[in-house]
């Protein structure tokens, strides 16, 4: 395993966010079984994270080669001109907390424990993030993940997952065979150091998306990613 397994992750979720997150009424009926169900969650939950330094090899116009794999994307390659040590990355809720989910209950209970499982996640993803900071110093940075724009699509979960390495092993993580990541409530990417702010949101058209981080900049691709003739 070359990397580190961020695994003493502690999962203990915050009854008045997830109150907002999921919408219940504060004081209402429902409080009690939210309550209840968290109590649950906390008792099997094992979030984790994997994360690896590796080092920016040679490109083309469109691919930048990354621990000797070949990723192609003109927005990473571009991206990582002047970066020579970026961080791939998978974080997860955990198939313990998956398999939870997976118990039968109505819809309500269902959508609860999406919330509940995206919150373990949040907290794992959280916790590999002080441990760059902490362990390799970095400052600012910014994160692309396969999928995210159309310049990098989701297939490219495969070269990514070849930089990780056998994460299923380490922490249960795997790909379908259409690159989405089993346990679904997983995120994986690369996080690298930038002076220049750079969001995939800003890249990005969608009309309607709450998890929107930065307005969507229509000239931005010509002026900074656009390879001259
Ligand atoms: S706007 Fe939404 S869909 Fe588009 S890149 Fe940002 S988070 Fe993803």
């Amino acid at each position: 395993m070359r990397g580190t397994l961020i695994d003493d992750v502690v999962f203990e979720a915050d009854i008045a966010q997830l109150v907002r997150k999921l919408h219940v009424r504060p004081g209402g009926a429902h409080i009690a079984e939210l309550e209840r169900l968290v109590a649950e969650a906390e008792g099997v939950a094992h979030p984790t994270a994997f994360c690896r330094v590796a080092f920016v090899g040679a490109g083309s116009v469109d691919t930048v080669e990354i621990a000797g794999v070949t990723l192609t994307s003109r927005v990473l390659r571009v991206n990582l001109d002047q970066v020579f040590r970026v961080f791939p990355y998978v974080a997860t809720c955990g198939t313990e907390l998956e398999d939870w989910s997976n118990s039968p209950g109505d819809l309500l209970r269902s959508y609860w424990s999406d919330g509940i499982r995206e919150v373990a996640l949040a907290v794992a993803t959280r916790k590999m993030r002080e441990h760059m900071v902490e362990v390799h110093g970095l400052g600012r940075t910014a994160t692309m993940a396969p999928g995210s724009i159309g310049d990098w699509p989701l297939r490219q979960q495969r070269p990514l997952f070849e930089i990780l390495g056998d994460t299923e092993a380490t922490l249960g993580v795997r790909l379908t065979d259409s690159c989405l990541m089993l346990p679904t409530k997983s995120v994986s990417g690369i996080v690298f150091p930038t002076e220049k702010r750079f969001e995939s949101c800003q890249l990005c058209p969608r009309d309607v998306c709450p998890g929107r981080r930065a307005p969507y900049d229509r000239d931005l691709y010509d002026r900074r990613y656009r390879a001259s003739d």
